[in-house]
C-alpha cells in the first residue's frame, strides 16, 4: 500500500522506494493541471517502485498514461530512473537543466571503460593508496566497466530554463536554478501557494553530497597546470552555499523536499546547514595549518558517520569527493594552496 499524501490545492506526494539504500524511498510530486497531472522526479528505476508510482497515482484519481509532463529537480537516478518509462506510457514531455542533461548523454555515450580511467585517474590525484586502487586495476584489466545505473538514463526533450515559469498549464510554477549537489539542480517555487520542490537541496533532517562534479572526459593527473589550479574545475561547494542563500531569500510558505518530509521555515534550516559547512571548513583549515595533506589523507582524517576504517569501499570514494570539494572551497576564499611539487597534489592553510 502506497501512502500518498495530499497536500491541498492539487498537490500530492507519493513515496517511490529505492531498494536496499537507507535513504528508502523519493518522494515524487504530482501537481494537478489543466491538461493532466505533471510530475516532479519520478523515482528508482525498478519494478517494485513503478509499481508504487504507478498505485500511487491512482490514489490520486489518475494514472500514469494521463501525465503530461515530468519535471527533473537533477539527473541522478532516484529522481530520474523512471522518466522513460513515464514517458513511454503517457507520451509525457521530459525537462531538465541544461547542465544536468549534458551528464545524462555523457552518461548513455561514455564507455566503461573510460570512467573506470577516470576513477582511477581521480583517486591516484586525491592520494588513494595503492591498495584501494587495485580492484579498480583489475576490472580495467579484465575489461569490465563499473555499471552505472545511468547509462540507460531518458535524454530529456524540454530545458527549465533559470528564472523561467515552466509549462505546466494553469499554474505558476518557476524554475530556480540551485547547483552544488549537482550541477543542474533545480528547485521549482510553485508561486500561487509559495510551495517549493526543492528536490536534494534543501532537506529536512540530511545534509545533501556536495561532491565533485563529475566528468570523464575531464582528467585530473597529467603534468598539465590543471593539475596545480583546482579552481579551474569549478567551485561545487561555493555553488552551494550561494543556491542555499537563494533559497533563503525566497522564503517559501512550505518546503516538499524528495527524501523524509515536508517543512516549514526553509531559511532556519539554510542557517543550519550554512554553519554546519562553515564549521566543517574551519575544521579542514586546521587540518591542513597542521601539516600538508591530499585530498585521502584529509578524508581519512575528517569526521564521517562512522569510523573510516568501518566505510565502504564506494563510500570512501564519495568521501574523497566531499573532502575535495571542501578544499576547492577554500582555496577559492584564499585561505589554503596546493603545495607547489607536490604529487599527488597535497595541500596547506594560507
Ligand atoms: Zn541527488
Ligand atoms: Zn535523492
Amino acid at each position: 500500500m502506497t501512502r500518498v499524501t495530499a497536500h491541498g490545492g492539487g498537490v500530492w506526494s507519493i513515496p517511490v522506494p529505492i531498494p536496499d539504500n537507507p535513504l528508502g524511498h523519493t518522494l515524487v510530486h504530482v501537481l494537478e493541471t489543466d491538461r493532466g497531472p505533471v510530475l516532479i522526479d519520478t523515482g528508482w528505476d525498478d519494478p517494485g517502485s513503478w509499481d508504487a508510482l504507478v498505485n500511487g497515482l491512482a490514489e490520486c484519481g489518475t494514472s500514469a498514461a494521463e501525465v503530461h509532463g515530468v519535471l527533473i529537480t537533477h539527473h541522478h537516478p532516484d529522481h530520474h530512473g523512471l522518466s522513460g518509462r513515464v514517458r513511454e506510457v503517457s507520451g509525457a514531455w521530459l525537462a531538465m537543466h541544461p547542465a544536468d542533461t549534458a551528464v545524462v548523454q555523457r552518461t548513455r555515450e561514455a564507455a566503461p571503460q573510460l570512467w573506470l580511467d577516470y576513477l582511477i585517474d581521480k583517486l591516484a590525484a586525491a592520494g588513494a593508496p595503492d591498495d584501494h586502487l587495485a580492484p579498480l586495476h583489475t576490472a580495467r584489466a579484465a575489461g569490465r566497466g563499473r555499471v552505472l545505473p545511468g547509462t540507460r538514463a531518458a535524454l530529456p526533450d524540454r530545458d527549465i530554463v533559470p528564472g523561467e515559469l515552466t509549462e505546466v498549464p494553469g499554474r505558476r510554477l518557476r524554475a530556480i536554478w540551485t547547483p552544488g549537489h549537482t550541477p543542474g539542480h533545480v528547485c521549482l517555487h510553485l508561486e500561487e501557494s509559495r510551495r517549493l520542490f526543492s528536490g536534494d537541496h534543501l532537506l529536512p533532517g540530511i545534509t545533501p553530497h556536495i561532491g565533485l562534479y563529475e566528468d570523464p572526459e575531464q582528467q585530473n593527473t597529467g603534468d598539465g597546470p590543471a593539475a596545480l589550479n583546482p579552481l579551474d574545475r569549478g567551485d561545487p561547494l561555493g555553488d552551494y552555499l550561494d543556491s542555499l542563500e537563494r533559497i533563503a531569500r525566497l522564503d517559501p510558505a512550505e518546503v516538499l523536499p524528495a527524501h523524509q518530509h515536508a517543512f516549514t521555515d526553509a531559511p532556519g534550516r539554510v542557517r543550519e546547514l550554512l554553519a554546519h559547512h562553515a564549521d566543517r571548513l574551519a575544521d579542514l583549515r586546521a587540518l591542513v595549518a597542521a601539516r600538508p595533506l591530499t585530498p585521502w589523507q584529509l578524508a581519512e582524517t575528517m569526521k564521517w558517520n562512522r569510523p573510516w576504517a568501518d566505510l565502504p569501499y564506494r563510500s570512501r570514494n564519495i568521501a574523497v569527493s566531499e573532502a575535495e570539494a571542501h578544499l576547492r572551497h577554500l582555496v577559492k576564499l584564499g585561505l589554503a594552496e596546493p603545495l607547489p611539487g607536490s604529487r599527488p597534489v597535497a595541500y596547506t592553510a594560507v
